[in-house]
């Protein structure tokens, strides 16, 4: 993609637009009187309009913070942030978060939950409650409108939190290690469930994870980052079709190639997975 790419919403058919994610050069240090930390350096990183890239790397290497940069949480010491052609340069209302806790408000049902964003946002109610049904009935979460947070598993906390992130049909879905907390039973369902919402809704995804298998069965792409100060080391192309049936993906050669070498850069034989 040229780097000066300037028309970046798109709309695919039935589904929201999707904005491009361009990372140019980045550094990140962090300064405190005891110490400065170099989170990330030289990283330079273009996605296109609706691809899923998914973001390997050791335990401190500036995953979360890549991620911040993208949202406007964190300021970059130097280089460039732009999310649909538009330098990011505060707070972005314009993408969904999801993190590792689901983080719903106990005294609110399930609903209530992913009503909240429009809240915040002061959304038509009209319009949210629709899309709140539409998304609910996508993540198989019909008949649990009503439930509490602790009257769901985690699974199902997950999912509303991913639901509550697309309510506003944000052009740029982030995801901090989503599905670390879930069992390994539940977090493949996720795995099939996101790929199928991420097809759906045609909406850019940034998914930081630490499971090798998880970030080659959803992504177009996979960046692998070296230990702090993060670089890039190398980005995988998966070279998988959209639409993946989990058993079937992971015996592809395509799928075992990508892991492997992915394994190979962590230097991870057993410890990732
Ligand atoms: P990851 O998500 O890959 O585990 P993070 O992005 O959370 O890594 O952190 C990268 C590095 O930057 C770590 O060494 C972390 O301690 C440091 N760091 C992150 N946020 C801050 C902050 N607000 N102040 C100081 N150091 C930070
Ligand atoms: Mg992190």
């Amino acid at each position: 993609m040229p780097k000066e790419q300037t028309t970046t919403v798109s709309v695919p058919s039935g589904g929201v637009g999707a904005a491009t994610v361009q990372l140019a050069d980045l550094a990140v240090r962090f300064r405190s009187k005891k110490r400065d930390v170099t989170a990330l350096s030289e990283v330079s990183l273009d996605v296109a309009p609706g691809e899923f890239v998914a973001i390997v790397g050791p335990s401190g290497c500036g995953k979360s913070t890549l991620l911040k940069l993208v949202a406007g949480l964190l300021t970059v010491s130097s280089g460039e942030v732009r999310l649909g052609g538009e330098r990011v340069t505060g707070p972005r209302h314009d993408i969904g978060y999801v993190f590792q806790r689901a983080a719903l408000l106990e005294w609110r049902s399930a609903l209530r939950n992913i009503l909240l964003q429009a809240e915040i946002r002061r959304m038509p109610s009209a319009r949210a409650r629709g899309r709140a049904d539409e998304l609910i009935r996508m993540t198989g979460l019909t008949g649990f409108e009503d439930a509490y947070p602790h009257e769901l598993s985690g699974g199902m906390q997950q999912r509303v939190a991913l639901c509550r992130a697309l309510l506003h049909e944000p052009p740029v879905l982030l995801m901090d290690e989503p599905f670390g907390a879930l069992d390994a039973l539940t977090r493949e369902q996720m795995n099939t469930e996101l790929n199928r919402i991420w097809r759906s809704t045609g909406t850019t995804v940034l998914l930081v994870t630490h499971s090798i298998s998880e970030a080659v069965y959803l992504a177009d792409r996979v960046v692998v980052m070296s230990p702090r100060p993060g670089t890039i080391t190398e980005i995988i192309e998966v070279g998988l079709p959209a639409e993946r049936d989990y058993a079937e993906t992971l015996g592809r050669p395509e799928f075992r190639a990508a892991t492997a070498r992915i394994r190979d850069l962590l230097g991870a034989v057993s410890a990732q997975e």
